[in-house]
C-alpha cells in the first residue's frame, strides 16, 4: 500500500524531513503532512524549520517561497513539478514591468527603488507607486516587488499588508496589486475604498484617455487575474442555498468575485474559514465557497453541522490535485536512496529581492 510505504519512508528520514500540506490537498496526502495550513502559515513553518528536506504538498509558487525562506543547506521538493497555479501564470515579469513603466511614465508617481529607505512611511508631499503581489505569484515577481519597495501578501493578511503599502505610497500614491483582482478588490472594499478607487489593468490592452483618467482617480490598480476555481462561485448559488436553508450561513474565500463576497455572510482565508466553521453551533447549515477537498474535510471533521460546497458541481483545483500519493512516495524513495528529486531552487539573482518582499510580509502582524 502506498500509504504504508510513505509512513515507513517518513520514519526512515526522521527529523531530516518535514512535509507541508496545503488545505486544498486530498486526504491521502494530508494524512502524511506534519503541518496542514494556508500558504501564510506554511511559509512560516518553512522559515522556522531546520529539516534537511522540506516536501511541499502544494503548488509551485509555494515551494519557491519555501526555498527562498530556508537556508542553502535545505532542499525544498515539489512531488510533481507540473503542479503550478493558473492564477500565478496570469502575471509574468515582462508584462508587470511593462505595466509598471507605463504607469510611472503617465503619472506623477515615483518608483520607491529610488528612496533611501523604502521600509519607512512615505515622506510628506511625495507620492509613490507601491507594488504588492499575492503569494500566488512567481519568485521573479516577488523579487521585482522586493526591489521596488513592495511586499507580498496572502489572503489571511491582505488588509494589514495593504495598510503598510498605502502608508508607503503617500496621500496621493497608489498600489499596484497583482495577480488576483478579486482579492485586491474585496480587501480594498473592506478597508473603505470604493469600486471607483480601484482601476483594473488588463495586460496587452492599450489604454485610452478615459482608462488613464480612471487610473488617475484610483488608489489601487488591480491586475486582471483570477482563480479559475473561486470564480465559479456565484450569487445565484448563494440564493439557491438560502432558499433551501433559510437559517443557513454562507462563507466564501476572498478570491471569489466581489458580488459573491458581498452576498455571503462572511469571507476569509482558508484558515479563517476553518476557524469560522468551528465556531458555529451544532446543527448549523453552512455553504462554503472554496476548493472541494477542504470543504469535504471540514464536513468530515464536523459531523454535527451540515456542511456543503456552495457549488455542488465543483471540481478540485486541478493543479493541487496533481500531488498524488504515488508522487509523494516516489520522492521519498529517492531521498532514502540518497538523491534529491524535484528540487525547487530559486535562482540566486532573484533570491534577495524576493526574500526582502517575503520578510517584509512576515514582519507585519495580520
Ligand atoms: S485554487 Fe486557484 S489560486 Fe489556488 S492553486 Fe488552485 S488555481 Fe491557484
Amino acid at each position: 500500500m502506498i500509504s504504508e510505504r510513505i509512513t515507513e519512508l517518513k520514519q526512515k528520514l526522521g527529523n531530516d524531513l518535514l512535509i507541508l500540506g496545503h488545505h486544498y490537498q486530498r486526504d491521502s496526502i494530508v494524512m502524511h503532512a506534519d503541518f496542514l495550513g494556508d500558504s501564510f502559515m506554511l511559509s512560516q513553518k518553512a522559515a522556522e524549520s531546520s529539516a534537511k528536506y522540506i516536501i511541499f504538498c502544494g503548488v509551485h509558487f509555494m515551494a519557491e517561497s519555501a526555498d527562498i525562506l530556508t537556508d542553502d543547506n535545505q532542499s525544498v521538493i515539489l512531488p510533481n513539478l507540473r503542479a503550478g497555479c493558473s492564477m500565478a501564470d496570469m502575471a509574468n515579469l515582462e508584462d508587470v514591468t511593462k505595466c509598471w513603466n507605463e504607469i510611472l511614465e503617465n503619472t506623477e508617481l515615483k518608483d520607491p527603488i529610488n528612496r533611501d529607505n523604502p521600509d519607512s512611511p512615505c515622506p510628506e508631499n511625495e507620492s509613490y507607486l507601491i507594488p504588492v503581489t499575492y503569494m500566488n505569484s512567481s519568485a521573479a515577481l516577488k523579487s521585482f516587488v522586493g526591489e521596488h519597495g513592495g511586499i507580498v501578501c496572502t489572503s489571511s493578511n491582505a488588509q494589514g499588508i495593504l495598510n503598510w503599502a498605502f502608508e508607503r505610497a503617500g496621500k496621493n500614491g497608489k498600489v499596484l496589486f497583482f495577480p488576483d483582482q478579486h482579492l485586491g478588490r474585496n480587501t480594498g472594499l473592506t478597508m473603505g475604498l470604493t469600486v471607483d478607487q480601484m482601476a483594473t489593468w488588463t495586460p496587452g490592452e492599450d489604454l485610452d484617455r478615459d482608462a488613464w483618467n480612471l487610473i488617475d482617480k484610483s488608489k489601487m490598480i488591480l491586475w486582471h487575474g483570477f482563480c479559475s476555481v473561486h470564480k465559479r462561485f456565484t450569487v445565484e448559488q448563494i440564493e439557491e442555498f438560502r432558499n433551501e436553508n433559510p437559517d443557513g450561513i454562507v462563507i466564501v474565500h476572498p478570491e471569489c468575485p466581489r458580488e459573491t463576497v458581498d452576498a455571503s455572510d462572511s469571507n476569509g482565508s482558508t484558515q479563517f474559514i476553518r476557524n469560522f466553521v468551528e465556531q458555529q453551533k451544532p446543527g448549523t447549515s453552512i455553504a462554503i465557497g472554496t476548493e472541494i477537498n477542504m470543504v469535504a474535510r471540514l464536513a468530515k471533521e464536523h459531523p454535527d453541522k451540515n456542511i456543503e460546497c456552495l457549488d455542488d458541481k465543483i471540481c478540485p483545483c486541478s493543479t493541487m490535485y496533481m500531488i498524488h500519493p504515488a508522487y509523494l512516495m516516489d520522492v521519498l524513495e529517492k531521498l532514502v536512496e540518497g538523491s534529491v528529486p524535484n528540487q525547487i531552487s530559486v535562482p540566486k539573482g532573484i533570491q534577495d529581492g524576493s526574500l526582502l518582499a517575503l520578510e517584509r510580509m512576515l514582519s507585519i502582524k495580520k
